[in-house]
């Protein structure tokens, strides 16, 4: 078990998100990729898909589409996404559900609201996170994790829960199987209470708001969509709502230790060189990431 080290790490920065559009026309705020924050080593990109009403015969999501080099860490908070992919994978990710798909040598997907939505309409709203990979993982094989809200380990204190979903926080490993080093939690912290997390000495640590606004590092208050940054350093992770505040903090908590290599990105694809890419779009383009199975339905 890790223990608290006393220490409190301050917060280096904060991060607006842009709203952007993404997929087939779903509204998103995006921390990063921006020009203020290009990316967040071990951390490509956060995503969260805004809260948005599907009518139904109307839900859109991102039809099949291909990455190489890096995994896609899906969260859903509302809704579901109906997941599927060149590997022959198929899942519904259901509310409180995480899916974390290693892309690795090249797949294609798509990420659709499930059948039920489509003919229902409803809510969608999540998180995608993209977690890079070093040089020799890259191109390993494609990898899909399907995680339940039910086996998410929980562990809940005063004024604060938090549900661990990879790496460890208080004492607890979450299930996700990580390629390096990497912690994701999601946390609640009602108004008045505290929430200290231990990080390993030096990861990258931050901390992006859902809904409420909590004050980091002993005094950087931040609200809903936007990310704060740690020094990386050595100390707690402390969070603090105070006992005014309206309503509970909900956040999500990234750790990992940073892979410190040049990367080259280019859309759905990011290697360490500009020919790697060269290389993805040519293999991507002459089939050879393959293509979703056939399902006989739309
Ligand atoms: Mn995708």
């Amino acid at each position: 078990m890790t223990m608290t080290n006393g220490t409190r790490r301050d917060v280096a920065a904060v991060f607006d998100s842009a709203r952007t559009i993404e997929g087939g026309g779903f509204e998103v705020y995006r921390p990063f990729p921006s020009a203020a924050l290009e990316w967040l080593d071990p951390f490509l990109l956060l995503d969260e898909m805004a809260p948005t009403y599907h009518a139904p015969g109307r839900a859109i999501g991102a039809p099949a589409h291909p990455h190489r080099g890096f995994e896609t860490v899906t969260y859903v908070m509302r809704g579901e996404v109906e997941h599927r992919d060149s590997a022959g994978n198929h899942g519904v990710i259901g509310a409180g559900d995480v899916q974390w798909m290693t892309a690795g040598d090249g797949i294609v997907h798509s990420e659709m609201p499930s059948a039920r939505m489509q003919t229902e309409g409803g809510v969608g709203h999540g998180i995608q996170l993209w977690v890079n990979l070093p040089r020799e993982l890259r191109r390993t094989a494609p990898r899909y994790q399907a995680v339940t809200s039910e086996q998410l380990p929980r562990v809940s204190g005063a004024g604060w829960s938090a549900e661990i979903i990879a790496g460890e926080f208080l004492g607890t490993p979450g299930p996700a199987r990580t390629h390096t080093p990497i912690g994701v939690a999601r946390v609640a912290v009602q108004p008045g209470s505290t929430l200290t997390l231990s990080v390993p000495e030096q990861h990258t640590a931050a901390v992006y708001a859902i809904d409420g606004s909590g004050v980091l590092g002993g005094g950087t208050q931040i609200e809903a969509h936007q990310l704060a940054v740690y020094e990386r350093s050595v100390g707690d992770v402390i969070v603090d709502v105070p006992a005014s505040s309206p309503a509970s903090f909900d956040a999500f908590v990234l750790t990992g230790a940073p892979i410190g290599e040049p990367i080259a990105r280019y859309g759905p694809f990011v290697m360490n060189t500009e020919a790697e890419i060269a290389e993805a779009i040519a293999d991507f383009d002459a089939g050879r990431m393959g293509a979703i199975p056939a399902t006989g339905t739309t």
